[in-house]
């Protein structure tokens, strides 16, 4: 069974006390799952402090974004390369980035790129806008958006991937509407069917797929339970530890029971 992942992206949000005071009650709270795993992405200045105050055993760190040069004169960035002791995960292509600092479909590509070339794993995040859906245009937005980001890799690199589906709509900064499960079925179903077809069952089946938008401590189960998702990306609850945690714990419990139905259909085929 693969592991369920809970990640929370804190965005530009909370200083390096405020993040210490954070994770000290996530410390605390969470309690550690072998099915579900925990990730936390703060902001780039508190990677350092908060990886010497983690308790590794229940959580593992993401970066919100590097550059894709590995070093050399550019200022201001941070690349992958300076990443890598640090984190195991990188959020790539999120739409905040793709909208407010312009990241194009190819600059998005090389990220992923740059990402697995240092053994880091990325995070990458898709999705349409209000306008797009409107259009009809989801499926082809989504479909570019993956097969570009993916080109090049390997299936085995792609396997071992994670995505986000974050339809733009549905993120709390840009309007936060409520997303129905079903439509967001049909959208992850599409992306391991694309990447199916290019990387082949195995890739499809590992990838990890997890779903994006306004996810609450109320509404997470309706899409931890899709057939297709295999986790969740939480931006404004993710500041909140009684959210996040509760969050954490349907995943958990889905995962038990989940585990539980497919042991008692193992038992029922071998009688
Ligand atoms: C996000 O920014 O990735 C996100 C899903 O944000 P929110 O949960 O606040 O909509």
């Amino acid at each position: 069974m693969k592991r369920m992942m809970i990640a929370g992206n804190w965005k530009m949000h909370l200083n390096v006390h405020e993040g210490s005071v954070l994770v000290k009650r996530l410390n605390d709270h969470i309690i550690p799952h072998h099915s579900v795993e925990v990730v936390l992405a703060p902001s780039l200045v508190s990677l350092q402090p908060i990886s010497q105050e983690l308790d590794h055993r229940k959580f593992r760190l993401a970066a919100q974004n590097a550059f894709y040069k590995d070093e050399g004169a550019y200022t201001g960035e941070v690349s992958f390369t300076m990443l890598r002791d640090l984190v195991h995960y990188v959020i790539v292509g999120h739409s905040e980035r793709r909208i407010y600092f312009n990241e194009t479909l190819e600059t998005v590509r090389d990220k992923v790129q740059a990402a697995v070339r240092n053994e880091l794993t990325p995070i990458l995040c898709v999705g349409e806008t209000k306008q797009e859906r409107a259009a009809n245009e989801t499926r082809r937005v989504v479909h570019d958006q993956v097969t570009t980001a993916l080109a090049n890799l390997t299936a085995e690199e792609v396997e071992n991937m994670v995505i986000a589906y974050e339809p733009i709509w549905a993120i709390s900064t840009f309007g936060g509407e409520i997303s129905k499960p079903d439509d967001i079925q049909k959208v992850l179903e599409l992306i391991r069917s694309c990447i199916g077809e290019l990387y082949g069952d195995q890739a499809a089946k590992q990838v990890r797929l997890l779903y994006g938008g306004s996810i609450n401590a109320d509404t997470a189960a309706g899409y931890l339970a899709l057939p297709d998702c295999d986790g969740a990306l939480v931006g404004g609850k993710s500041l909140n530890y009684h959210q996040f945690s509760d969050i954490v714990e349907k995943a958990y419990h889905l995962q038990s029971s989940q585990r539980r139905t497919r042991g008692q259909d193992r038992k029922t085929e071998e009688n």
